[in-house]
């Protein structure tokens, strides 16, 4: 459902995506492990049209960027809709309530009325385990609540595959098996992911994939099984040894 082929993104003239291909079936868990720097957040921003890759095929649930061409605004409009995306920072809109965070993309960008927003958002806080907390404020919830909320929020626009950016690593370890949880539920539903984390436990758990970059390459991938405890490449052995 997801095909990622020749992408290739550079800033200046330091060439952070290097000639990615991946492909993604419907339903499936990516876990993307690597060092700091090696374009982890890059290739996920990529994905969903935050940055434009300088070169690559990306294609999403039938919509297909060829990005040696010109790609429209209207095409990325497309990628966005059909991503949703939960940053390490869940930048939760601080001045809307936790509903009217939720219901926000739902009444500006889908047009839908505000009663039906409401309702799908309510079920979304409901899936997510706050529906009690649906008029606080932002600065009213832990940050687990938060990052909670954001996964709800990015859910209501109904994407094809939830892109994570390492959504625990800014969060009090006692708050980051709630998040873990939800995304759990979620990979049980069907939900394609792709997700940037170190949590390595979750990923030999929920993974059916997990990906190694280094330096903007994907030096292996597989199933957990064979990446964490039967790598092949010298790099893959010695970053897993590093972080274990
Ligand atoms: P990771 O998420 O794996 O830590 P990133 O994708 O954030 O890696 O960054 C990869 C490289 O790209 C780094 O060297 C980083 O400094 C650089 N980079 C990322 N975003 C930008 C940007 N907007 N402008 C310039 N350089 C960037
Ligand atoms: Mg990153």
């Amino acid at each position: 459902m997801i095909k990622i082929r020749g992408l290739q993104k550079s800033f200046h003239d330091q060439e952070v995506i290097k000639n990615i291909d991946l492909d993604i079936s419907p339903g499936s868990v990516v876990v993307i492990i690597g060092p700091s720097g090696s374009g982890k957040s890059t290739f996920l921003r990529c994905l969903n049209g935050l940055e434009i890759p300088n070169n690559g095929i990306i294609e999403i649930d039938g919509l297909q960027l060829d990005f040696s061409k010109k790609v429209t605004q209207k095409q990325i409009i497309d990628l966005r809709r059909r991503t949703g995306m939960v940053f390490q920072n869940y930048a939760l809109f601080p001045h809307l309530t936790v509903i009217e965070n939720i219901i926000e993309g739902l009444i500006t960008v889908k047009k839908l009325p505000k009663i039906e927003a409401i309702k799908i958002g309510e079920k979304l806080l409901e899936k997510v385990g706050l529906l009690t907390h649906k008029d606080y404020y932002p600065s009213q919830l832990s940050g687990g609540q938060e990052q909670r909320v954001a996964i709800a929020r990015a859910l209501a626009m109904d994407p094809k595959v939830m892109l994570f950016d390492e959504p625990t690593s800014a969060l009090d370890p006692e708050l980051v098996n709630e998040v873990l949880k939800v995304m759990k539920d979620l990979a049980n539903e069907g939900m394609t992911m792709v997700i940037v984390t170190h949590e390595m436990k979750f990923a030999e758990e929920v993974a059916n994939e997990v990906v190694f970059f280094d330096e903007g390459v994907i030096i292996e991938h597989g199933p957990p099984s064979l990446i964490f405890h039967n790598p092949k490449k010298e790099r893959t052995k010695k970053f897993l040894s590093l972080i274990q």
